[in-house]
């Protein structure tokens, strides 16, 4: 009864597995590569696969209920529409998501964006758990967010609460995806921080990002920020530091609006740990005076991947009672 598959249809990876929604356990997880370049049609067959080996996998004994897929952009969680996907290559404009893989697998299916949905798994079963209001923050490619007040998992219109990544932190900053300008996400996201580490190599700072790549600036991503930050490199750690600034600040003005008594980090860039906490919290610490801090935890997501397909099977899950709610059965 209790299980769903959680799918996180990622830039690079899709992956997959069946979770068991009252117990947070995932079993038969299966990864392959997006390949997005092939166009949504090629990703969407990869989709189906997955789901096909997963009931598979499950054998008879498994009751597979439903699927949940968390996805790279705010999609209309009521019908289940893809917008547009602006980290992900290919058109995938108004793309019934739901609606095309339901015809396919004969399945419940349920589509959220994906830090909503890391925030749903967090919530239940990782960092989150006990807390009533709760804010998380992924920091990867982008800069997603979710947030949980007084126990309720806040959607806001269409399910389109908690996009931090476009927190204003820069007046007259640079021009963003979004439509707007100076949004955090240029400032501290992966590219970003991978952008401040080219720069450096590029003026011939002496730096362990430019040894871990042998100096090729295209192999440079966040990833070898981190690594050369926890290797102790006072350049990366310096931009880790920068990062966390900007980071510090869309965090204290989420504390003036949410009052969370704990802000989830989640995302590729939150293995830097305490180097990218640090600065965050001591930002927060020397701007917010409005909210009583020494009762607001700040902590790492402890999920990892598994947070989003745990939290995909969650949000698979609510939809599936929601609906059968909805039509008094
Ligand atoms: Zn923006």
């Amino acid at each position: 009864m209790n299980y769903y598959i959680g799918i996180d249809l990622g830039g690079t990876n899709l992956r997959a597995a069946i979770a068991d929604t009252v117990t947070g356990q995932i079993y038969h997880q299966r990864k392959c590569p997006t390949l997005a370049s092939e166009g949504q049609d090629a990703v969407i067959g990869r989709l189906v696969q997955l789901i096909r080996e997963l009931i598979q996998a499950g054998g008879v004994d498994c009751d597979i209920r439903g699927v949940g897929i968390g996805v790279p952009g705010t999609p209309n969680i009521e019908t289940g529409v893809i917008q547009f996907l602006p980290n992900l290559p290919g058109k995938w404009l108004n793309v019934p998501l739901q609606s095309i893989i339901e015809a396919q697998v004969q399945l419940p299916v349920a589509i959220i964006n994906d830090v909503r949905a890391i925030t749903l798994g967090e919530w239940t079963f990782g960092a989150g758990r006990g807390a009533d209001t709760v804010v998380c923050l992924a920091i990867g490619t982008g800069i997603g967010g979710g947030v949980v007040v007084n126990g309720q998992f806040h959607l806001g219109i269409g399910g389109t609460a908690g996009e931090f990544g476009h927190h204003v932190v820069e007046l007259d900053g640079l021009p963003c995806g979004c439509g707007g300008k100076g949004c955090l996400e240029l400032y501290a996201s992966g590219p970003a921080i991978a952008a401040m580490g080219v720069k450096e190599v590029m003026h011939g700072h002496t730096t362990r990002i430019g040894e871990l790549v042998d100096h090729d600036l295209n192999r440079i991503h966040a990833g070898v920020i981190v690594q050369a930050a926890l290797e102790g490199d006072p350049i990366a750690r310096g931009i880790l530091q920068q990062a966390g600034r900007y980071l510090g600040i869309a965090v204290g003005n989420i504390l003036g609006v949410v009052s969370p008594q704990r802000v989830i980090f989640g995302g590729g860039v939150s293995r830097a740990g305490d180097l990218l906490l640090k600065p965050i919290v001591q930002t927060v610490n020397e701007r917010v005076h409005v909210i009583p801090l020494q009762k607001v935890e700040f902590v790492l997501a402890e999920l990892g991947i598994n947070g989003g397909l745990i939290g995909a099977a969650l949000w698979a899950r609510r939809m599936r009672e929601e609906r059968s709610n909805g039509r008094g059965s």
